[in-house]
């Protein structure tokens, strides 16, 4: 371990390299922040600061003023230079983002299809998407500005001075008056002499120190478990890749994936790297950020969307400085500048939060691939239940596979038992054979886990006497009952009504809500089971901010015997007192229309079922189905999600769907019926005579849900056999679509990839 290690490469500490600039550049290429869909070029102040590639700027545009990133710098421009304006105004005194920032961020808006005024700006704190500097809250300190060399001299007879010199040269970065003060006592007239002398100079410190000097809050240092051998090999097959290479970490829950990751942390940190972490969610799982947060040592900044904006622009800053070593974020995070970046990892490398999927449509997932590509660091993928697309990936050889195939530890796999519902009665969609088991497990004194997908009551109120059922005005989808706050909700638009006391149509009392969610098997439950310790766990109970943390970690104490739950619970986190797992509908998954349907099926059952058991009390699953006799349920639960996959993707090979294909997906919507049809029709004639006849247009269709929030929504779909041939199509397509004509309040959006919406 130790040789390979000598041979890595180490973090150049240096200035960054020259930038290739021509010296007689006076035309700066501009991502504007406004939805323009291209850069525009502008002259360099006259004789002002000169500009460089990742400063912002305030230019003219039309009657209006907007700030603007330099993206490059030319000599040339494809208008006449008499035609150009100069920008009003250079906003930053050095880039904000370097070159290598810039182009990532200019090929994930060329390759998603976005905007790259919108792309470059999206990736930035809010308050530097307005014309305000970028504020510096680094401490004040000192560095030296000379050689030792050339100190020796002047310093002779000064041995105060000489000494704080020698401290300062030992720290290139520099030293904050904090730190100094501590180290040298009362220093203010040496160092006055010194800057004097200008051997030294005042500076911001990051605090990019180890630990010690950096003054860290003390942590309780946790000792690492030492790896099993298939954790050691994986860690071992990573370590030893100096230069960029994909990884899939395929483990099953439990298998020590997570431990694995901080093995290569400890590693890219100690080797002067800064390290980028992709979670789905983090409110989700605040076992793993507390975890990073015991383990490493060394500053972290944690990046997700529950942060106040001045948080965020904290996180980012420390990330872009240099000063936080790993930052641990959800998606946007992947835009953040990391300038020493030698290691990229992806947890839950499948799940569809990594997704980003209105405005700016982007895989992080993908694209903290390519910035390791970018960075030529490893990117380590990392799931039980890998996405179809990542799979393929290993099986074609673009990534490595690396397999745990066991949990860690002593904990054994949960055994799955089919619940058969067909003919049965059922009670608010519990069968015989669960509750029976669930009676047994809380006479044992066990704790046990419901899952249902479906937050609320119940799908729909119904009137018994003329069939009203509650519908959304604004949707093509039903009304949710909710009925603790006495409330239809449209989870689809968030429209909100009154409970209704009679029919709306029929005044008739007799209203039945029918179908159930977690809310009505609460109900149920706390009848049957009368005190029981329970938990429901869903968007609705854990509104309340601080709410899903302390009833995961009363879950983790053991505190509720019956944790009832929506997909929250099957994220994340591990509850090893738990001995059965009961799923109560997942038969959606089997025959959706959507041709990712299993495979999301297939993840959910398995991430799930990984909850439970430990060594001691290993877990039992109990899948509820009307399909027990389902090809890929069967192949699942007998073989594996390996089995399972392979299969699926044999499936998708002989449909030539992705990842055997390449898609991209045009959305339309607008207020009146038919027009976002109309529009997408002219982008098929616009498109086909574009395209070799390789590409398939599939549509323009419905969506699935035509009408969402008063919108009528259709959609186009793309085919190519390769990204590239999908690729071409687009910057052809897109720049002669934005030319159309439409109706003002038509909208549309491109998405490369999609992952959902059939
Ligand atoms: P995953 O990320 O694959 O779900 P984790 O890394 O969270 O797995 O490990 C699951 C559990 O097993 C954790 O409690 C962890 O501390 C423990 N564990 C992981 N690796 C080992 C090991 N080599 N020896 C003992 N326990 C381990
Ligand atoms: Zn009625
Ligand atoms: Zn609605």
């Amino acid at each position: 371990m130790d040789r390979r290690r000598a041979i890595r490469r180490v973090t150049p500490h240096t200035e960054p390299p020259a930038l290739s600039v021509p010296a007689d550049a006076r035309i700066l290429r501009v991502a504007v922040a406004a939805p323009l869909g291209a850069l525009l070029d502008y002259l360099s102040p006259e004789n002002g600061h000169p500009v460089l590639p990742g400063m912002r700027v305030l230019v003219p545009l039309g009657r209006s003023r907007r700030v603007g990133m330099v993206t490059s710098l030319a000599t040339g421009s494809a208008l006449p230079v008499a035609s150009l304006r100069p920008v009003l105004e250079v906003l930053d005194p050095s880039p904000i983002l370097s070159e290598g920032d810039l182009s990532f961020l200019l090929w994930a808006a060329e390759y998603y299809r976005g905007d790259p005024g919108e792309a470059l700006f999206g990736a930035l704190p809010v308050r530097l998407r307005r014309p305000r500097p970028l504020l510096d809250d680094r401490p004040r300190g000192w560095r030296a500005t000379a050689s030792q060399k050339q100190a020796a001299a002047q310093l002779q007879r000064a041995p105060r001075q000489r000494e704080l010199f020698a401290l300062l040269t030992a720290h290139p970065r520099g030293l904050d008056d904090a730190t100094l003060r501590k180290r040298a006592g009362d220093c203010s007239a040496p160092l006055r002499a010194l800057a004097a002398r200008d051997l030294i100079e005042r500076c911001r410190v990051a605090a990019t120190q180890p630990a010690a000097e950096a003054d860290l809050p003390p942590r309780g240092a946790a000792t690492p478990p030492a790896l099993n051998p298939h954790q050691a090999e994986a860690a071992e097959a990573v370590a030893a890749c100096s230069g960029f290479t994909g990884f899939l970490l395929d483990g099953v829950t439990g298998s020590g994936k997570t431990e694995v990751y901080l093995r290569l942390i400890d590693r890219a940190l100690a080797d002067g790297r800064q390290v980028l972490v992709l979670v789905p969610e983090i409110g989700l799982t605040p076992q793993l950020h507390q975890r990073f947060e015991t383990r490493i040592q060394a500053p972290m900044a944690v990046l997700h969307s529950g942060l106040a904006e001045t948080d965020r622009e904290r996180a980012w800053r420390a990330a872009a400085s240099g000063q936080a070593r790993l930052l641990l974020g959800t998606r946007s995070a992947v835009f953040t500048p990391l300038p020493d970046l030698g290691l990229v990892v992806v947890d839950e490398e499948h799940d569809l939060s990594l997704k980003q999927q209105d405005g700016f449509r982007y895989s992080a997932r993908d694209l903290a691939v390519r910035r390791a590509q970018q960075a030529d660091c490893p990117a380590v993928l990392g799931s039980a239940t890998p996405a179809l697309e990542t799979l393929q990936n290993a099986r074609a050889g673009r990534y490595r596979h690396l397999i745990l195939p066991k949990r860690a530890g002593d904990a054994r796999e949960p055994e799955v038992l089919i619940a058969d519902i067909r003919a049965q009665p059922l009670d608010t969609g519990l069968s015989h054979a669960l509750l029976t088991r669930m009676s047994t497990e809380i006479e044992a004194g066990n704790q046990m886990l419901l899952f249902l997908n479906r937050r609320g009551f119940s799908p729909v109120l119904t009137c018994h006497d003329c069939g009203w059922i509650s519908e959304c005005t604004r949707c093509d989808a039903r009304m949710t009952l909710h009925r603790g706050r006495a409330l239809l909700v449209c989870h689809h638009c968030g429209l909100e009504q009154m409970q209704p006391v009679r029919c709306p149509y029929c005044q008739s009392p007799d209203l039945r809500p029918l179908g159930q969610g977690t809310e009505r098997v609460e109900d149920t439950l706390r009848q049957r089971f009368p005190g029981i310790p329970m938990a429901r766990i869903d968007r609705d109970s854990t509104r309340r901010r601080g709410e899903l943390e302390r009833l995961l970690a009363a879950a983790h104490r053991g505190e509720h015997r019956i944790l009832l739950g929506t997909q929250m619970l099957a994220k994340g986190h591990h509850l090893p007192g738990i001995t059965l797992v009961g799923i109560l509908d997942l038969d959606h998954g089997l025959y959706g229309s959507d041709f990712r349907a299993a495979e999301r099926m297939a993840q959910l059952l398995m991430q799930v079922a990984g909850r439970a058991g430990r060594a001691d009390k290993p877990g039992t699953v109990m899948l509820q189905t009307r399909h027990p006799r389902h090809p890929m349920l069967e192949l699942l639960l007998r073989e594996g999600y390996g089995a399972f996959a392979t299969a699926a993707l044999a499936e998708r090979h002989d449909a030539n769907l992705p990842p055997f294909s390449h898609q991209a997906m045009l959305h339309a919507d607008s207020p009146r019926q038919g027009a976002a049809l109309e529009f997408l029709l002219q982008v098929l004639d616009l498109g086909r005579p574009m395209a070799g006849a390789e590409v398939e247009f599939w549509g323009p269709a419905p969506a699935q849900m035509e009408r969402r929030a008063g919108r009528v929504r259709a959609q186009l779909l793309l085919q190519a056999p390769s990204r590239a041939v999908l690729q071409r199509l687009l910057a052809r397509l897109l720049p002669a679509l934005r030319g159309l004509k439409r109706p003002r309040e038509l909208r549309w959006a491109i998405d490369v990839d999609p992952q959902d919406g059939y």
